[in-house]
């Protein structure tokens, strides 16, 4: 029996080293990785500067307090700034204090403004912001909060898509509205360019926050740095985690000057958030991403992987329903079993993970080969073939 609390259904496989796209198996078989441990992974697997980086700064420094200075903090979240809208960053560990984080900046900004009232948050249906508490009941996945209630308050949820539904829950109390540019365990859920631009302006209009969850879709993963670059539209509060770190747990809130007036000293705070081996760590992956040409490519092979898709979509119809995304944030919605299918691939040596709505979610490292994509492609074809 397993000493670890039940809280995960796992694949009965366990692996001993990973290269790239690649990981080994104990049994020693060989797989892709197409899960990336969920849009983590940015650089693939043990990425040579990413550990030239750790062992590096693990010998001379892992930890102080932001009761100090950290030149390595500040040094990722200038670079964090300077590519995006935000003013400021501040660091935690993952994509629920990041969304968290989010939260409390929206609320103590109307505090700070003399309109404590305006204290709501409205999100949409299909959401996933994390699972801590608050971050739990924003989302109000049943399934998730089944069984955690008293549920925490300040959340109104409206259907995903619904513009008049969206219109009619603002009220004077609402503080802001958030989303995932892309809502990734939703089912890769795109958000159309115009929805986002209409969204900005409804916020200028009513005087709410607009966040914006790129948890999973931020850092890349889209083929632009962030996902809402696609629209050209600036939010005020940007959760961002999973791939800034390549692996190491790193969350971050980005915010304008503007939503961060009420964040003064001890209003948030963080014992691990930012600490010097884990600045270290999001500066080696930006040194990646943020190289010249690094981006377009994400983009140009995401495009690639889609249209390929496309053709196996029409090549197995009666299999496939759609195929959606992002640069390499890619979603299959099947009309088979899509826990089914996975065990197929798995079979072929291709792993992926599955998302709401019957989708399979594709989400290789942003360093995948082409070559690579193809033989993901061959794999997901013969395995569309042979399901019965
Ligand atoms: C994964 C995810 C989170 C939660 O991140 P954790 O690191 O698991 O806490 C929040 N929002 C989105 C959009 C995510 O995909």
């Amino acid at each position: 029996m397993s000493a670890i609390l039940g809280t995960y259904n796992r694949k009965k496989i366990s692996f001993k080293k990973g290269k790239g796209a690649y990981l080994y198996a104990h049994n020693g078989k060989k797989y892709l990785d197409f899960v990336s441990g969920i849009a983590v992974n940015s650089l693939g697997h043990c990425h040579s500067h990413m550990v030239r980086a750790i062992q590096k700064q693990s010998k001379k420094l892992i930890h102080v307090s932001n009761a100090f200075e950290i030149p390595e903090q500040e040094k990722l979240a200038k670079r964090l700034t300077k590519n995006s809208f935000a003013d400021f960053v501040v660091f935690v560990n993952s994509g629920a204090e990041a969304t968290e984080a989010s939260i409390k900046i929206a609320r103590k900004y109307f505090f700070e403004k003399g309109m404590p009232h305006k204290n709501r948050i409205i999100t949409f249906e299909g959401a996933f912001h994390g699972r801590t508490l608050a971050a739990l009941f924003a989302a109000n996945n049943q399934e998730h909060i089944k069984g955690f209630g008293p549920k925490v308050e300040g959340f109104d949820q409206v259907p995903f898509g619904n513009h008049e539904a969206l219109k009619e829950a603002i009220t004077d109390n609402t503080a802001a509205i958030m989303v995932e540019t892309i809502l990734g365990e939703g089912g890769i859920k795109v958000i159309p360019n115009e929805c986002l631009i209409g969204l900005r302006k409804i916020c200028d209009e009513k005087n709410i926050l607009l966040i914006l969850d790129e948890v999973q879709c931020g850092i890349g993963r889209s083929g632009k740095l962030f996902a809402f670059d696609y629209a050209k539209i600036k939010p005020d509060i940007v959760p961002i985690a999973k791939g800034i770190g390549g692996g190491f747990p790193i969350g971050a809130c980005l915010v304008n000057k503007k939503a961060s007036i009420g964040m003064k000293p001890g209003t948030h705070g963080s014992t691990f958030g930012g600490n010097p081996l884990a600045m270290s760590v999001g500066n080696a992956v930006l040194d990646v991403i943020l190289k010249k040409g690094f981006l377009k490519n994400v983009e140009k092979n995401g495009k690639f992987f889609k249209d390929e898709l496309v053709k196996l979509k029409n090549k197995y119809h009666n299999k496939v329903i759609d195929v959606r995304g992002k640069g390499l944030l890619i979603g299959i919605k099947l009309s088979i079993n899509n826990t089914k299918f996975l065990d197929h691939i798995f079979k072929n040596k291709l792993l992926a993970v599955k998302a709401a709505g019957n989708v399979i979610r594709l989400l290789p490292p942003l360093i995948v080969k082409k070559s690579e994509i193809k033989q993901a492609i061959n794999i997901i074809d013969k395995s569309l073939k042979d399901f019965k």
